[in-house]
């Protein structure tokens, strides 16, 4: 077989700017071991997020320009519900400024106290605003999905037999909603199978629990679903998608990722009530109906996104690219969670990391190392993301300690993920001399992103 080459020419670049370790680690210092917190500028390959920071295409552009601004009624609006609907086939449209907005609204209407919403794995923001509702968000993720070293298909599955369990526990009246997350983004961009989707939703019909997809990653998931789970191998992968969404009651979309906007997000439904509540909320914290938190130019993107993104000589070009990085990193002995995710490859900085503790840290403590050696932006997602305190301030660590390498849709080159794969290769064998991390201020809620750190002495 021949190299799977980018599948697009570059009209538009945009310069690297280069920098020192010398330099980089007194520009550590300055954000405090916070990635979140160093200037985009001084960063050389910038893998903190997938999310927003597509190249979008020339079509993308041109669409731009035709955006129609119209306060109600753009054209630019029904044809982004009509490709909104050409994948999900749900009648009802909601455009917001991105997926957290569709997330704030959705649990504001279903959430508070004493509810429970059940996920294979909740997004950080996900959680945050169910948690903010005052009700409590459920992880059920299946077994395979907690040992990033183990390979299998599907490890972003929900465990049905939990889920099951918790429903009769704890009583369908409480639970408002089921959410599927594909990909599994905090359980490394794992896919979930059509059949886990399928019984998923068997289980919440039999209880008349909704259910909902966080959509973000939906062509990659279905993508995934082609290439590993029987059946699918000869279907368009726009067909796949839309097998995948007629299991649903709705979804929330995060344009940023696999619509490849810079800005956006939608709530779709076909419950016409739900979406009246929806709507009104919109409206006070949103905008009108027909553009949401959006100008009529990025409902052209997102519009033109959603269909790009199922083309599938991109997707076998992006499923290929990030599996190429985790071979790499395999091949060298780095632990990296197997097989690779559908937008990232995650390390797992525990394996990597024995010597530092969780209480200090190891996922923060290489993406600090990361950054030093190679100017490399990554971001933690384990204890420091989604760990919690006890009553005696102590902390309740995550279940995984993982870096993820976000890869930017259309945006970096081969060359690119080559030099990233050297300069990770070099940190593992200089693992020992990593220290961990401690926290010195932090925010109640999404810590992670203006959290302030030192290195442990
Ligand atoms: C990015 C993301 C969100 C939130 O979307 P934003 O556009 O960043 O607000 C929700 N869920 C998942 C799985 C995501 O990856």
């Amino acid at each position: 077989m021949k190299t799977i080459i980018e599948p697009f020419r570059i009209k538009s670049v945009e310069p690297i700017y280069f920098s020192t370790a010398a330099e980089r680690k007194a520009i550590l210092e300055e954000a405090f071991y916070n990635p979140f917190l160093i200037h985009s500028e001084n960063v050389l390959i910038d893998l903190l997020t997938d999310s927003g920071t597509s190249a979008m295409s020339s079509e993308q552009w041109a669409g731009i320009m035709r955006g129609d601004e119209s306060y109600a009624g753009s054209p630019s609006f029904f044809r982004f519900e009509s490709a909104v609907w050409e994948i999900t086939q749900m009648p009802h449209v909601i455009p917001t400024h991105q997926g957290r907005a569709s997330e704030k609204i959705l649990f504001s209407i279903l959430g508070g106290k004493g509810k429970y919403f059940l996920s294979n794995t909740l997004f950080d923001t996900t959680r945050a605003n169910i948690e903010f509702s005052g009700a409590e968000g459920i992880d059920l993720l299946c077994e395979e999905g907690k040992h990033p070293g183990i390979p299998a298909p599907f490890k972003g599955n929900i465990d049905i037999e939990a889920l099951k369990e918790f429903i009769n526990k704890k009583g369908a009246e409480n639970i408002p909603l089921c959410i599927i997350t594909v990909t599994n983004n905090s359980g490394g961009g794992q896919p979930v199978s059509m059949q886990n989707i399928r019984e998923t939703s068997a289980v919440c019909k039999a209880h008349n629990i909704p259910l909902f997809i966080d959509a973000c990653r939906f062509a990659e998931n279905a993508y995934f679903i082609k290439l590993r789970e029987d059946g699918y191998a000869d279907k368009p992968v726009k067909e796949i998608a839309r097998e995948l969404f007629s299991y649903a009651d709705g979804c929330t979309m995060s344009a940023k990722k696999d619509a490849f906007a810079n800005i956006g997000g939608f709530l779709a439904l076909h419950n016409e009530d739900l979406a009246k509540q929806c709507r009104n909320l919109l409206v006070i914290t949103e905008g009108f109906p027909t553009y949401g938190g959006l100008a009529g130019r990025d409902l052209e993107a997102i519009a033109i996104g959603l269909n790009e993104v199922t083309d599938e000589h991109y997707l076998q070009y992006r499923i290929r690219s990030i599996e190429y990085l985790s071979n790499k990193l395999a091949d060298a002995g780095v632990p990296v969670m197997k097989p690779a995710g559908g937008h990232a490859v995650y390390i797992d900085a525990k394996a990597m990391l024995p010597h530092i503790p969780v209480e200090q840290y190891p996922g923060q403590a290489l993406v600090c190392a990361l950054y030093e050696t190679g100017g490399i932006r990554s971001v933690e997602i384990g204890s420091l993301m989604f760990g919690k305190y006890n009553e005696q301030d102590q902390l309740i660590p995550a279940t995984l300690e993982l870096v993820r390498l976000a890869i930017p849709r259309r945006v970096y080159t081969q060359s690119h993920i080559d030099y990233v794969a050297e300069v990770i290769i070099e940190v593992f064998e200089n693992r020992d001399t990593i220290k961990g991390l401690q926290v010195i201020e932090e925010a109640a809620l999404l810590r992670h992103f203006t959290a302030k750190l030192k290195p442990v002495l």
